[in-house]
């Protein structure tokens, strides 16, 4: 099979989507932004051994290249409008391409975000995707939006992921159910593209935790030129896996380490308002998913852990480390 056979196989379709006007097939495609809008763009690389392992499943990779692209379009507010498709793969494996494109497209398909272009070469298995959304104008979601004495906020669970890699690097054993969960987390994320949009015009900053939920919360800290206070008690709920760990051996510290720290999570970690709470849990229900208060912007630099009777637990950056 040529590279023209493969790319008309498996990723060449007609474009059904009023914003594509010109699809696969030629030297550019397409696009048409709605008026007013500003196009939101971002590129995420996946190699292989680095950010997944060979015996992953092909269509469970095809959706999580994606995935990984529209979390980062979903933290900014964007809806999904098109993505190109950079391949590298050592050879034209048919059972491999197809199953990879069925969980790539299926993905696309649910968010109305089509394939328009790509290239495709011989080499090591490397997947690299540009997605392309759309914001009105002034509308996007930053990191450099927080102010002083909002709210932070996670959706979803946290932790999960990184409790699968450890089981994969051979470092825990999970009970059966536990494993199957925190594995689909690993390899499918969701990405919480209804919440993001829905938390346009509330939220006033935001990201998507892909290194771990305090690494991430540093680069909104940082943009906005703040500190924060995490609330423990309220972190130590954000791994959906907890109340299936008795008769393992991992502690309290290493599951709450695991969400504050796992990455691999692809949720939504944003600020908002003091008074927003309603809307924030508004945003959450149109989003489809829960969302945990953890703590509060502020004034102080750094960021300071605290426990269930207020006393600090760690209190500068250095004590981040533990949690590396
Ligand atoms: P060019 O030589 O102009 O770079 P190519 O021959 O590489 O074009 O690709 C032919 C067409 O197929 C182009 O429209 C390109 O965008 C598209 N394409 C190439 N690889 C992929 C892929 N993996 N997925 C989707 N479209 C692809
Ligand atoms: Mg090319």
């Amino acid at each position: 099979m040529g590279e023209f056979d493969l790319i008309a196989r498996y990723f060449k379709r007609p474009p059904t989507q009023p914003h594509v006007d010109l699809g696969v097939g030629d030297d550019c495609a397409l696009l048409r932004p709605a008026a007013g809008m500003q196009l939101a763009v971002t590129s995420d690389m996946l190699v292989e051994g680095r950010h997944f392992l060979s015996t992953v499943d092909p269509f469970r990779l095809g959706h999580k290249s994606l995935a990984v692209n529209l979390s980062d379009l979903a933290a900014c507010g964007a809806r999904p409008l098109a993505f190109t498709l950079a391949l590298s793969l050592p050879r034209a494996d048919e059972s491999w391409l197809e199953s990879f494109s069925a969980g790539l497209l299926s993905l696309a398909d649910q968010y109305g975000c089509e394939l328009v272009g790509g290239d495709t070469t011989r080499g090591p298995l490397n997947i690299c995707i540009t997605a392309f959304g759309e914001v009105p104008r002034g509308q996007a979601l930053l990191r450099s939006g927080a102010q002083a004495g909002d709210d932070i906020y996670v959706s979803g669970t946290t932790g999960d992921a990184r409790l699968a890699l450890e089981v994969f690097r051979g470092s825990l054993s999970l009970p059966q159910q536990v494993f199957v969960q925190a594995r689909a987390r690993l390899e499918q994320p969701t990405p919480r593209v209804g919440l993001g949009l829905a938390l346009r015009g509330i939220a006033t900053a935001a990201i998507d935790i892909s290194d771990g939920l305090l690494g991430d919360l540093r680069h909104i800290l940082d943009a906005s030129g703040l500190g924060a206070t995490i609330h423990l008690p309220s972190a130590a709920t954000l791994m959906a896996a907890s109340r299936g760990l008795e008769g393992t051996n991992l502690t309290e510290k290493e599951l709450l380490q695991f969400s504050l720290a796992g990455g691999d999570d692809y949720e939504l970690l944003f600020t908002a308002p003091a008074g927003s709470h309603v809307a924030v849990q508004a945003a959450a229900a149109s989003g489809g998913v829960r969302v945990t208060h953890i703590g509060t912007a502020d004034r102080l630099p750094g960021v300071r852990l605290i426990d269930g009777e207020g006393r600090i637990q760690s209190g500068n950056d250095a004590s981040f480390d533990h949690f590396a």
